[in-house]
């Protein structure tokens, strides 16, 4: 029987979340890597750069502690001990209902097809986005250029904020990345001894002014200035300028705007959602399309809980459960695995911690055994960091 050609484009979260499940024994073991090469109903290929970068520990730039070496793995041994073909490419189409895949240098045809490319960032909804701000969300190195002008900087005023997309009925955008970022900036300037001579302020258009909560106070705690409800209407040189054209100082600007998919996606055959995701059902199948399947920041929900952000942690379920559904496709039958909807993430401030949460189903995180709000839990993010990575570099 002929092989089923299966292709993935990228290789991020969502796609080696989807690679480890589609392959049943998501942790690799010894002798998986003789038994792949003697007999597999599949022939994989992943098209993609081969450079995995762990987004989660970029706020910690910020503190010294990761930097880009230590969170970016090559991933062309993990993809070879699966028997992964790689392809070192940029897909540039997908064309006959999700059959063909164009690339920058070739066409690679599939039975099935499971789609990873991330996020888009909205970069032109305020103007001067692009020139006038770094994002975290960018990756490491627009990290390291925010981080060389602070260290430069004797004084200043700082502005950190963030803008979701919500058109799909979920956050995409990334809300806690942007308080662990103003939170770490505290810490940092006040291990400098600078603090008092910097102003901090978090700014954000989708939080109602006057709110409150758990992270609010510990911004509070931090003297940091909250602009809840603040959206410039343009980010200009040394700051930006409001709707009635004030002019607000700024030395620097972290800010992360909504998301979307990649934009060269509305020029394939895939269906593009009201907020700009690929249109997915509650399956991870791509609408209207056989044997397509997307996850992550690329892609959006069907009837989506209004918190669920974009995260890895969703990426993992989603990616899971689309693996599960490809495998049932390609078998002739019905998909039939579902996910949960989790908001799961550890806001490290490096002198104390929270683990903010909230699930469909209200299943506590790791049954419970963490406390939710205390300095261990940095110790807890790393735990998971250093085992994700040790598994991509060594498993
Ligand atoms: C600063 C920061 C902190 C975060 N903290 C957390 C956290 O604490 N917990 C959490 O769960 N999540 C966190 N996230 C979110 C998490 O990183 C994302 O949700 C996750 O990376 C999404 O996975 P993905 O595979 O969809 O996208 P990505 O990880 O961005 O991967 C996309 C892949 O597609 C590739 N690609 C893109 N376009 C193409 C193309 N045309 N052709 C081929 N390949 C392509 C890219 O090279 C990449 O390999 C954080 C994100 C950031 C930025």
């Amino acid at each position: 029987m002929a092989k089923k050609k299966i292709t993935i484009i990228g290789n991020g979260f969502a796609s080696l979340f989807f690679a480890g499940a589609f392959l049943v024994l998501p942790v690799f073991p010894f002798f998986a890597f003789f038994l792949r090469r003697l007999y597999s109903r599949y022939e994989i290929t992943l098209i993609g750069n081969g450079k995995f970068v762990y987004f989660p520990a970029i706020p910690e730039f910020i503190i010294g502690k990761k930097n880009k070496k230590g969170i970016t793995v090559d991933i062309r041994s993990w993809l070879w001990r699966r028997n992964i073909r790689f392809v070192e490419d940029q897909v540039v189409d997908i064309q006959d209902g999700g059959r063909t895949v164009l690339t920058t240098k070739g066409r690679y045809d599939n039975d099935a097809l499971f789609v990873g490319i991330g996020p888009a960032f909205m970069v032109d909804d305020i103007p001067g986005t692009a020139a006038h701000t770094l994002s975290p969300c960018s990756g490491p190195d627009a990290m390291d250029e925010f981080m060389a002008r602070l260290n430069e900087l004797p004084e200043g005023i700082i502005y950190v904020g963030f803008k979701l997309n919500k058109r799909d009925g979920f956050v995409a955008g990334r809300g806690g990345q942007m308080y662990e970022c103003a939170c770490l900036l505290d810490y940092a300037l006040k291990a400098r001894g600078v603090r008092d001579k910097f102003e901090i302020h978090l700014f954000s258009p989708n939080i109602q002014p006057g709110d409150k909560g758990a992270i609010t106070d510990r911004l509070l705690e931090r003297g940091i200035i909250l602009n809840y409800g603040y959206e410039p209407a343009e980010f200009v040189e040394g700051g930006m300028k409001d709707a009635d054209g004030t002019f607000r100082k700024a030395d620097l600007v972290l800010f992360t705007p909504g998301i979307t998919a990649p934009k060269w996606i509305k020029k394939t055959c895939l269906p593009v959602s009201v907020g700009g995701h690929i249109d997915v059902d509650k399956y991870g199948q791509v609408k209207g399309l056989k044997n397509v399947f997307a996850a992550g920041d690329c892609s959006n929900h069907e009837s989506p809980p209004p918190w669920v952000p974009h995260q890895a942690h969703m990426a993992q379920l989603r990616s899971e459960a689309a693996a599960k559904n490809m495998q049932q496709v390609l078998k002739g039958d019905a998909p039939s695995h579902t996910y949960r909807f989790e908001l799961s993430c550890i806001l490290n401030m490096e002198n104390d911690a929270l683990w903010l949460h909230a699930a469909s189903d209200d299943k506590p995180p790791m049954w419970n055994i963490f406390p939710r709000h205390s300095k261990k839990l940095i110790g807890v993010k790393n735990f998971f960091e250093r085992l994700y990575l040790l598994y991509l570099r060594y498993l």
